[in-house]
């Protein structure tokens, strides 16, 4: 069957009662059998069958063997790192999401886990930076917030030979675009908080694994931490996930025409979006995505740090906020919101400016956007 059939079908079959929508199970334990022998539920920690059917459909998407679900997309990532022994060491991208970054350089450290970034939109400099400790590779499936694009079958291909996991975080590109377990990564990540919950009403996050093991030990460490979805929160993703293929081809297709505006506007600088002829990894962008670029979009104003704090605070259309993928299109300025956990050294180096806004383009009328952000510029 097609994506979007999956979509709405899988994890949604009809219970006993024939309802068409799947019950929402609150319950926290559950009765077994007799002393000793467990039923297929025990403890909602453990496992619930709210959580089970969202989890169900998106393995199915993802291609994974399973996925996990959890109480927001940084729970998830801290799972897969704790798959890390003290010692070890990641190569990570260094355009990744700020959370992320806080994550490895103020967590993970503790237990002794060294971090390296370096562009991984260069799969060369990522197999330079793999050294004998080296246990994981942990990219983005679009840099955030430069729109860099790796090469995920050539990491993967990297990864492999040395006999480590490479992990994506593909929160900017919903599975209805890319599947990067079908390029080689071993592990897919997203903050379904964005486009695959859709509205801005649920924080979730997903792991999918390439397989059974990895899945298990997983599973293992989430269960043993707890960071688990609850019942509401599943079932609004599980919702969600049914519309996701639809919200996303006509929120990338605004995105396009967006971008192509913005490239022509006389008071920008530069414009990243992945679908753009001038973005220089637009080729392999293709080759991976087809015709769907991603509904999020960076560009640089000709002006000072006030002028771009103006232009975030002006629009009314977009909401001045973080997060993304969501049906109401927003604004932000990754150096002092979303990317202010960065160290302003790493800011510096990872080529985030002052100037730099990030839009996350919603199902609103693409003219209506376009008239509001032209507004907001002031021409
Ligand atoms: N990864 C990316 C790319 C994100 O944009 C975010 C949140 O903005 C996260 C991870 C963290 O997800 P959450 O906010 O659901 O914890």
């Amino acid at each position: 069957m097609k994506f979007r059939t999956r979509a709405i079908h899988v994890g949604s079959e009809p219970d006993a009662t024939g309802a068409v929508i799947p019950p929402i199970y609150l319950a926290t334990t559950f009765i077994q059998p007799g002393a000793g022998e467990w039923g297929t539920f025990d403890y909602s920690r453990s496992g619930s069958p709210t959580r089970a059917r969202v989890e169900q459909v998106l393995a199915n998407l993802e291609g994974a063997a399973g996925a996990l679900a959890f109480s927001s997309g940084m729970a998830a990532t801290h799972c897969a790192m704790m798959l890390l022994e003290a010692g070890s060491h990641v190569v990570a991208g260094s355009d990744i999401y700020g959370g992320t970054y806080r994550l490895l350089h103020k967590i993970c450290n503790r237990n002794q886990i060294e971090v390296s970034l370096v562009p991984a939109y260069d799969a060369e400099s990522i197999a330079n930076a793999i050294r004998p400790n080296t246990k994981m590779v942990w990219i983005e499936s679009i840099g955030n917030p430069l729109m860099t694009i790796p090469d995920i079958p050539a990491i993967a291909s990297i990864t492999r030979s040395a006999g480590i996991l490479l992990g994506v975080d593909s929160t900017f590109v919903p599975p209805c675009i890319m599947r990067p377990l079908e390029h080689g990564a071993d592990l897919v990540m997203h903050s379904a908080t964005k486009a695959l919950g859709g509205h801005s009403d649920c924080l979730a996050g997903v792991l999918a694994a390439r397989d059974r093991e990895l899945h298990q030990r997983l599973y293992f460490t989430q269960n043993a931490t707890g960071a688990v979805l609850g019942g509401l929160e599943s079932f609004l993703l599980h919702r969600g996930i049914k519309t996701l293929a639809l919200r996303v081809r006509e929120q990338c297709r605004s995105a396009l025409m967006i971008a192509q505006w913005l490239e022509s506007h006389p008071r920008v600088r530069r414009v990243l979006y992945p679908g753009l002829a001038s973005h220089p990894q637009h080729e392999r962008a293709r080759k991976m995505m087809g015709d769907q670029f991603g509904t999020m979009i960076s560009f640089e104003l000709n002006g000072d740090l006030a002028e771009t704090k103006r232009v975030c605070g002006a629009t009314k259309l977009f909401g001045l906020a973080v997060s993304l993928g969501a049906v109401e299109s927003l604004i932000e300025q990754p150096a002092t919101m979303s990317h202010a956990s960065y160290d302003a050294m790493a800011r510096a180096t990872a080529g985030i400016s002052d100037s730099l806004i990030r839009i996350s383009i919603g199902l609103e009328d693409t003219d209506d956007l376009i008239e509001d952000l032209n507004q907001a510029m002031g021409t």
